[in-house]
């Protein structure tokens, strides 16, 4: 069974080209104004594929859609309701996601997919095909090396891709991956034992590329040692302008409201929307109480939600490193920040 093979790079556009005849295709793609996103991508001859930058913002929005229909509702004569479920997904590949953004599907997988599975979530997933790329040069602002979310995977993908230069070497992960490889055998050839070991020698430097050393563990440590003065807190959430900036654009974060739209007098829609902690409405009850301070309370609980509820429940924080706070956050109110401020004390 072909493990590990060779990918030259002048095949990369013929092979897209192939994988967009069976599935949807998002990749990064860089657009007229320069800004590079995750995009469902139509014609592959008009657009320009980037695999040199970090897309602002990850893939999310593509297993988790910032709004959503989840059904459509009638009420008939006697009252009674008939709902219709709108959920479909076709087989997509998502190609050239970084490790940091496939890191954070899996994270996404846990919430949607724990014990009350998201049908919706779920359809998406079973139809995904990840492909991934492993970062042989971390960007400016990434962490994913103190998150263990990177700079390259061991396992997730169903394909991880190194570039080595002229050629990318591929590391099949799982199953689909497997039977991609299988299906489009002539675009591939066995990597040789150098071929593995260049990828191994550049996998190992990237881990010394950082640029930010950011102390998540230390910070981790502190939270659950309740040692973080209110002085922090108090000084970031003065700085927050409650824009909600930081989690729309983060990779992990999955709080969404649901509100029901009417259309009709006897028919409607039930819309899933993107909601955050960081609005000032996120716990205001009907009636308008608010038992939530929000002034001083919405930072710290994003802080400890990431780096101390999360790695509680589930091992790990739910901060995959991406450095993306940093990028959005004009009050400077970020994860590298907060965990230094921590760290300083
Ligand atoms: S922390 Fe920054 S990005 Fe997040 S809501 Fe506050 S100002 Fe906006
Ligand atoms: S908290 Fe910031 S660095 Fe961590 S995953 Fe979210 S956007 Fe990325």
């Amino acid at each position: 069974m072909l493990e590990t093979c060779i990918l030259g790079k002048d095949h990369l556009p013929s092979l897209l080209r192939r994988l967009k005849k069976n599935h949807r295709l998002v990749a990064p793609v860089r657009n007229r104004q320069g800004d590079t996103l995750f995009t469902l991508i139509q014609e592959l001859d008009q657009v320009d594929i980037d695999l040199e930058n970090q897309a602002i913002a990850s893939a999310k929005p593509y297993l988790f859609p910032q709004q959503e229909t989840l059904f459509t509702y009638e009420i008939s004569a006697a009252g009674d309701y008939r709902f219709t479920p709108l959920n479909s997904a076709a087989d997509t590949i998502y190609f050239g996601l970084r490790s940091c953004d496939l890191a954070a599907i899996l994270y996404m997988d846990v919430t949607f997919l724990g014990q009350a599975k998201d049908p919706y979530y779920l359809k998406r997933r079973e139809n995904a095909i990840l492909i991934s790329i492993g970062c042989t040069q971390p960007f400016a602002n990434c962490f994913c090396n103190a998150t263990k979310s990177g700079p390259f995977l061991e396992m997730g993908y169903d394909l991880q891709f190194t570039d080595l230069g002229d050629r990318y070497f591929v590391e099949v992960g799982r199953i689909r991956g497997r039977e991609l490889i299988t299906r489009l055998g002539h675009f591939f050839t066995p990597a040789r034992e150098e071929d593995k070991k260049a990828q191994y020698q550049l996998s190992l430097e990237a881990r010394g590329n950082f640029h930010r050393q950011v102390q998540v563990e230390r910070a981790i440590r502190r939270l659950r040692e309740d040692r973080v003065p209110d002085a922090i807190w108090e000084a970031l959430s003065r700085r927050c302008q409650d824009c909600s900036g930081c989690t729309y654009i983060c990779p992990t974060c999955t709080c969404f409201t649901i509100r029901d739209q009417a259309v009709t007098a006897d028919s409607g829609l039930r819309i899933r929307n993107w909601d955050a902690c960081t609005f000032a409405g996120f716990t205001r009850m009907a009636g308008g109480h608010n038992p939530v301070d929000h002034q001083t309370q919405a930072i710290r609980r994003r802080f400890r939600h990431k780096l101390l509820h999360d790695v509680t429940r589930h091992g790990r924080p739910s901060c995959v490193g991406c450095g993306r706070c940093i990028d959005i956050c004009f009050g400077g109110v970020d994860m590298a920040r907060f965990v230094a401020m921590v760290c300083e004390e």
